[in-house]
């Protein structure tokens, strides 16, 4: 089945799933509020479960090469002595610069004949197919896709009961010049207290470092990042904390999204807007991508829109579901640990990194679209 659609919001889901509904036969317009299509932060990892999506659609080969293929994910304590090292090319994962991602998703889209409206507001979505606009326009589409993004209104109006807020959880993204504090292709997290600092390269160039604090922590948010009182925290990042202090820097907070349904109608929300939720497991947009793909081919497989829209929530919401549980009990962990406990802080990185079971359920979304039962079309096995 194939007509026409209309897309709120012109971020990762919104361009994502209006490339795949364009492979897949339909006409698509994509409404973005902003000017341009652009990300604010730093990097973003892309795991196994985006990464075979976007190969599918045509966009990968040309965003691989903006990015850094990463080899291995480290964990460091507060000396800067390496706790875990993960081989982690099994599972693969990628670092793009944000910008890069969206910039080549805009490109793929439009290649595909997709419309992009720039300055284009959405207000609401009805149930009977139409987006209305903020001008007064309603356009009526076969297929509505709301994808404005965590707070989104027009779910809010859309669906009884769902809400989104935010966690107490500070982030500070960083995109850094230079590859001098990240030269090889690997990921380290540096844990003390209920602080985090991860750095990572995410292009040839640059280097995407985020530190991550409680909301009470005075110290720790403050911008721009203030050096000494970091380096208390970690003794052996001195230099470190110097270059990033004089980098670029975004504040966020985490949030949190519960949406009771994923579809109304002929509408289908996607992206942040459904399921937003801590980026611990470096899932959110992930998720955006991978349930995109099992809407266009739910939608190739039955007669009715309404009726793909509710199987595909039924097919893959599970799989959302359960990382958005696992991301809170790791943003949980990392944000409210008790001091008095640390000494048993290794004992559960030893579990998380070695119990397969535990790793399974957490880690369920990077199985990718095996999980949801769509096995991808092509082998993944040898490409990077
Ligand atoms: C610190 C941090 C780190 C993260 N790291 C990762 C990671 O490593 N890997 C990963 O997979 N995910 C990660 N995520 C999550 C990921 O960034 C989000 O899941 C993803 O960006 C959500 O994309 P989206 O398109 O749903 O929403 P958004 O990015 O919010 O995009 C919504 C778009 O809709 C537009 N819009 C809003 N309202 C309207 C309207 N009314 N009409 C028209 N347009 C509208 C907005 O301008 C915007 O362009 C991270 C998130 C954070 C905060």
């Amino acid at each position: 089945m194939a007509g026409h659609v209309e897309i709120a919001g012109g971020g990762i889901a919104g361009l994502n799933a209006a490339i795949i509904l364009a492979r897949h036969g339909w006409t698509v317009r994509v409404h973005e509020r902003a000017l341009e299509i652009r990300e604010a932060g730093a990097g973003i990892f892309l795991r196994k479960n985006s990464i075979d999506v976007l190969e599918m659609e045509g966009a990968f080969a040309d965003l691989a090469p903006c990015g850094v293929k990463i080899l291995a994910a480290r964990i460091a304590d507060r000396e800067g002595r390496i706790r875990q090292e993960f081989d982690v090319t099994p599972s693969r994962l990628h670092c793009v610069p944000r910008q890069s991602l969206v910039d080549v998703l805009a490109q793929t889209a439009r290649q595909a004949g997709v419309e992009i409206e720039l300055s284009s507001t959405a207000t609401a979505a009805e149930p009977d197919g139409y987006l209305v606009m903020q001008d007064g326009r309603r356009r009526k589409a076969d297929l509505v896709v709301v994808a404005d993004g965590f707070r989104s209104p027009i779910r809010n109006a859309l669906i009884s009961g769902a809400r989104a807020w935010e966690l107490r959880t500070t982030v500070n993204r960083h995109l850094v010049s230079g590859r001098e504090i990240a030269r090889a292709p690997i990921t380290t997290q540096h844990w003390s207290g209920n602080r985090r600092i991860g750095i990572t390269p995410t292009s040839e160039t640059q280097t995407y470092v985020y530190t991550i604090c409680h909301d009470d922590d005075a110290g720790g948010r403050k911008l721009p990042l203030d050096v000494e009182d970091w380096t208390r925290t970690f003794p052996s990042l001195r230099e470190t904390l110097e270059v990033i202090s004089a980098a670029p820097v975004t504040q966020y907070h985490y949030h949190l999204v519960k949406c009771p349904r994923w579809q109304k109608g002929r509408v289908a929300i996607i992206g942040d807007a459904a399921h937003g939720l801590p980026p611990t497991l470096g899932q959110g947009a992930g998720l955006a991508i991978m349930n995109a793909y099992a809407l266009a081919k739910c939608l190739d497989r039955q007669i009715s829109v309404e009726e793909a829209l509710r199987q595909w929530e039924e097919r893959v919401r599970f799989v959302s579901d359960r990382t958005q549980r696992w991301s809170c009990r790791y943003d949980w962990f990392t944000r409210e640990w008790p001091e008095s406990l640390e000494f048993l802080r290794p004992v559960i990185f030893w579990m998380f990194g070695h119990l397969p079971l535990l790793d399974r359920r957490m880690r369920v979304a990077e199985r990718g679209l095996e999980a949801i039962g769509f096995a991808p079309a092509i082998s993944s096995a040898s490409a990077g």
